[in-house]
């Protein structure tokens, strides 16, 4: 049977905002109501950021407090991963919702360009969100901006500062970062698998009109995909996407062309090697 394909629903991110697309959620509540409708629409993984009222991002613990618990009580054993990326804060305060425990959390690497900056990732700070992650129970998703990024994650898993089979998310298509290139991409395939086993899971997401061929090569070549609002607003050149969950279905049409099963959240969970959850099974 072809394995089934977890949809991870990216519902915000740090950049994007209402004068770009309208139903990017912003709000706590407003998150919940667009994860929700995504969780309906066949999404297991909601990957997120906090925002402050204006838009700006933030990374205040008691913001993903409320957005765990709302979560948790309207998307019945959906995977919580909480971004720990570079835009949200400055240094450790990327890490500060660790404690609260949620499934995952992304978890960047090393350094590299983007549109406008250095996304720094520096290895001390790297090595203690690594270990904030172990200490909580937090499964890192490792954000593959670059090659080195995999075998930075094969070191980290081969000395322990990784415990699970790291779960890559190759991206491609941020501005001054890596393109989308097929070459690549079977690269990328064909080092997780070399590095981690052939089975290992992994993913890709793309950036903006990206996202769509992503999504496509990832579930044709066995891999999970990642889509929403985060990475891509558009349907196409001239539609906004309505929704997340727009965007969502978008990707359970490509599984259905691919005769792939769309994974549950007990079944992401098992492919995942996560605790069950709250509604799943014991
Ligand atoms: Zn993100």
């Amino acid at each position: 049977m072809t394995p089934p394909c977890i949809i991870c629903v990216a519902i915000t991110g740090s950049v994007p905002g209402k004068q770009n697309n309208p139903a990017v959620p912003i709000t706590v509540a407003e998150q919940i109501e667009s994860t929700q409708e995504a969780f309906e629409a066949g999404a297991a993984i909601v990957h997120a950021h906090v925002r402050n009222d204006d838009g700006t991002p933030s990374s205040d613990p008691e913001k993903f407090a409320r957005l765990k618990e709302g979560l948790a009580r309207h998307c019945p054993g959906m995977i919580i991963q909480f971004s720990t990326g570079g835009r949200s804060g400055a240094g450790k305060a990327r890490g500060g919702m660790l404690p609260l425990a949620p499934d995952m959390a992304s978890l960047s690497v090393g350094s590299n360009n983007f549109p406008s900056r250095v996304y720094e990732n520096p290895p001390d700070l790297v090595d203690w969100l690594a270990s904030g992650m172990q200490a909580h129970n937090v499964k890192p998703e490792i954000e593959a901006f670059d090659l080195s990024h995999i075998f930075q994650a094969a070191k980290m898993h081969a000395d322990g500062r990784i415990t699970d089979t790291p779960y890559v998310q190759f991206v491609m298509g941020v501005k001054n970062a890596m393109p989308v290139d097929r070459a690549v991409f079977d690269f990328y395939v064909a080092t997780v698998r070399r590095l981690f086993g052939k089975d290992v899971p992994w993913c890709a997401a793309g950036i903006g009109p990206h996202q769509l061929t992503l999504n496509q090569w990832a579930v044709a070549a066995g891999g999970h995909a990642r889509t929403g609002l985060e990475d891509n607003v558009r349907l196409d050149r001239e539609t906004l996407a309505p929704s997340n969950a727009a965007l969502v279905r978008r990707v359970v049409g490509i599984c259905e062309q691919n005769a792939r099963p769309v994974a549950s959240c007990d079944q992401a969970r098992r492919i995942l090697g996560l605790r069950p959850g709250k509604s799943g099974p014991p």
